[in-house]
């Protein structure tokens, strides 16, 4: 059976692991270093990106989580997971703060709103219609959730959400750059850059496990690559 990490120091872990036992995948909980050895991939889930980064500060695991995403192991950041792992994060309230890295974003923290401002939205997720033609719609669940300002030429664009017409963004700050982007009205809320995947909306406070069924088939997708370009070595 497959196994999966889920960093556990904070967020949704828990809705994690019981979206991968539904699907007969054992999820993992990840709290120190050494345990990202046991495990091939790993859910950063959602929470509060803040405390996560501190806890992570605290447990010294932000140099391992570094290592396994430049390994090119498969890693799915899901909303804080998200912010977790992007390059850059703007709208923070006071100062930085720690950051994975590794997918090639600016994600704007709190950018729908805050708590009060949580919505659902149907999203049009054209990767996630089964051949047998099933639906490319999926709920997305969006809690103080981020979006994706700005992405480098190697991340492809999973799902865009459409902003809700709210003048609290219009007056901030941190976004009015983005003028032009927010006159389109819609932001990337969905990405994929090779092994990473990142999500602003929370896939696991949902009964669809499709999200959850994307990661696993882009993580073995990952691994047969990495033991074909094994054997082609061990070939030579
Ligand atoms: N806005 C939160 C943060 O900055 C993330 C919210 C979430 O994960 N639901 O960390």
């Amino acid at each position: 059976m497959a196994v999966v990490g889920v960093l556990a120091l904070q967020g949704s872990f828990n809705e994690h692991i019981a979206a991968l036992r539904r699907l007969g995948v054992k999820g993992v909980e990840i709290r120190k270093p050494e345990q990202l050895d046991s495990v091939a991939s790993l859910i950063i889930p959602g929470g509060e990106s803040t405390t996560m980064a501190k806890l992570a500060q605290y447990h010294n695991l932000f140099p391992a989580l570094r290592e396994f995403v430049t390994m090119g192991k498969p890693v799915w950041g899901t909303c804080a997971g998200l912010i977790f792992l992007a390059n850059k994060a703007t709208g923070q309230k006071r100062g930085g703060q720690d950051l994975v890295g590794g997918l090639d974003c600016t994600v704007n923290r709190n950018f729908f709103g805050s708590q009060i401002q949580s919505f659902e939205a149907e999203l049009s997720v054209p990767e996630l219609a089964s051949k047998e033609g099933g639906p490319e719609t999926f709920r997305g669940v969006f809690i103080r959730a981020p979006a994706i300002l700005e992405v480098g030429p190697e991340v492809q664009v999973l799902a865009e959400c459409p902003v809700p017409s709210n003048k609290v963004l219009a007056s901030r700050a941190d976004v009015e750059d983005q003028e032009e982007k927010l006159s389109e009205k819609k932001v990337i809320v969905a990405v994929r850059q090779g092994n990473l995947l990142g999500t602003a909306f929370h896939p696991e406070l949902t009964a669809d496990t499709r999200w959850h069924s994307y990661f696993l088939k882009m993580s073995s997708g990952v691994a047969e690559g990495a033991s074909s370009s094994i054997v082609a070595v061990g070939g030579e």
